[in-house]
């Protein structure tokens, strides 16, 4: 994007409507483009201060029912006109992601833009879809005659608090579940990627959603932690690392927030010997190198069968080593670079632990400094990998794959098992029957059989155990943005006497 695009939301938070500066003396930070390691822009860095006016904004939007208030139709009609918007400034938006994040322009434009499009139109459908039951009632003794049904209210300001691998689409699941709901939200960004959200929050504006009714307040760490600890915040919806995760499950327990978890991931990939190799390669090939390997459930922990095992780390290492590396904006490429010098030093250390450790060392492993200042790092194999090593427990988020060899289909399933995560995995095999014992064996939130990484509006996406907690996306996406309300009426004559 002309550096121009992004100089209306320069130094700029989104509140009640209004761009406005960071409070607090207009602080700001410089916002770092991955492919050169030179800032391209200034971005606002919101003080708790503003986070408070973001709130508070959101409180009376709340108050007033200027969303709520509107016909459920015409909510699902503005969602829908959201999701035109997005299509119809689909090249502006992969430029400004490409940008912040590095990645590859064709990845954004095949996948991310359109999918977070889809998210708000699956979203709009539930609008109209979402209300309470009428139900039985049932009491001890004598009852008479009552009635019983439920409601479906909104939970109340809803903090949403996101990563940056993918600067549209995490806020989209959050953004559009918050607002089919009919909340009021708070939305901090990732810092490393402010203005998307941006471009999204002025999207929303345009598309008709009322002012207060979606705030955005890039900033840092402090910022979220500022969104988490406001008593005006109902309920937190984060992703990002687990240890954050885990920080924010105990900043909100005071004053028993509701929070929904979508956290990190080690995801194996299991490949059976009876599948095409090629087949299996190229699976296993998106599975770890997408969006340079910065993919929650990305398949990092690839299990293949050792009756095959040599022969598909020789094809896999010859594939990897075709893919061109490169900055995003350039259409061939296929991986771009990693989001900052400090998570490229973060992967090389993990290269060499893998090393020292005792694995193989197929390919790649180094940055490749004839790219320029960018942060660009090979493709990179290990093999030879045990369970036990730290690059087969630990979530690198970057380009590195770990094949590990197993025995059979119980081998296979209890090193997929042997993990802190739960968030995906994926099986390769021709027999329908092991493809299914296997997806039922796999303690994690989404298993694919013979594909991998593709996802669905329509599909709850979430982890076990250390993953996270609770569904985004599906058709129940939208129970953790609303409580349920009991309504007893008692139809007798005469009211119940208790005493
Ligand atoms: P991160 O946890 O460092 O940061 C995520 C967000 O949380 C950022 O906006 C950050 O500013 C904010 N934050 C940090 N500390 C906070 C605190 N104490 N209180 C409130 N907010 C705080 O994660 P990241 O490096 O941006 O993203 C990478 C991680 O995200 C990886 O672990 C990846 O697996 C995970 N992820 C998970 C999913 C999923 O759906 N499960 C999707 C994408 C990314």
């Amino acid at each position: 994007m002309a550096i121009d695009g992004v100089r209306r939301w320069e130094r700029r938070l989104f509140i009640d409507g209004e761009w406005v500066a960071a409070s607090g003396g207009d602080r700001s930070y410089l916002v770092i483009d991955p492919a050169t390691g030179e800032a391209f822009a200034e971005a606002a860095d919101g003080s708790p201060a503003d986070v408070d006016a973001a709130v508070r904004a959101a409180s009376a939007a709340m108050d007033d029912a200027r969303w709520l208030g509107i016909d459920p139709l015409e909510r699902s009609r503005t969602l829908h006109r959201i999701a035109q918007l997005i299509r119809e400034r689909q090249d502006q938006l992969a430029d400004l992601m490409t940008r912040e994040n590095g990645m590859p322009v064709s990845f954004a434009q095949w996948l991310e833009i359109p999918m977070a499009a889809d998210v708000f139109d699956y979203f709009a459908a539930l609008v109209p879809t979402t209300g309470g039951r009428t139900l039985p009632f049932s009491l001890p003794g004598p009852q008479g005659q009552y009635l019983l049904f439920t409601l479906k209210e909104p939970v109340g300001v809803v903090g949403l608090i996101t990563p940056w691998n993918f600067p549209l689409l995490m806020p989209a699941w959050k953004v559009a579940a918050a607002l089919a709901a009919g909340c009021s939200a708070v939305l901090k960004p990732a810092p490393e990627t402010p203005f998307t959200a941006l471009a999204l929050a002025e999207i929303c504006a345009e598309a008709g959603v009322p002012p207060g009714v979606l705030n955005v307040v890039p900033g840092g760490d402090e910022t979220g932690a500022a969104l988490v600890a406001h008593p005006g915040v109902a309920k937190i919806a984060f992703t990002g690392e687990t240890a954050t995760g885990a920080k924010i499950l105990a900043a909100a327990a005071p004053d028993i927030k509701r929070v929904t978890l979508e956290l990190g991931g080690k995801s194996p990939n299991i490949v059976f010997d009876d599948v095409p190799l090629e087949e299996a390669v190229s699976g296993a090939v998106f599975g770890v190198y997408l969006n340079s390997g910065q993919v929650c459930q990305a398949g990092t922990r690839v299990l293949v069968q050792e009756t095959i095992y040599e022969r598909f780390v020789e094809a896999l290492a010859e594939r990897v080593r075709q893919l061109k590396v490169g900055p995003g904006r350039d259409p061939a490429t296929d991986v771009g670079p990693v989001i900052r010098e400090h998570q490229l030093r973060r992967i090389l250390g993990y290269v060499e632990t893998g090393t020292r450790e005792g694995a193989r060392l197929v390919v790649g492993g180094r940055r490749l400094e004839a790219l320029g200042p960018g942060y660009f790092v090979e493709p990179t194999v290990f093999a030879g990998v045990t369970a036990e090593m730290t690059i087969a427990r630990e979530e690198i988020f970057g380009p590195v794959a770990a094949v590990i060899p197993f025995r059979d289909e119980a081998h296979a399933i209890e090193l997929a098992n042997r993990t802190l995560y739960g968030l995906a995995a994926g099986v390769w095999t021709r027999d329908v029957k092991r493809a299914l014992r296997v997806a039922r064996g796999v303690r994690a939130g989404t298993v694919w059989v013979n594909t991998y990484q593709v996802l669905s509006p329509t599909a709850p996406f979430g982890g076990y155990r250390q993953s996270g907690l609770g569904r985004e996306l599906g058709p129940d996406a939208l129970e953790p943005y609303l409580e349920t309300k009991t309504v007893i009426v008692d139809l007798n004559e005469e009211a119940l006497r208790f005493f």
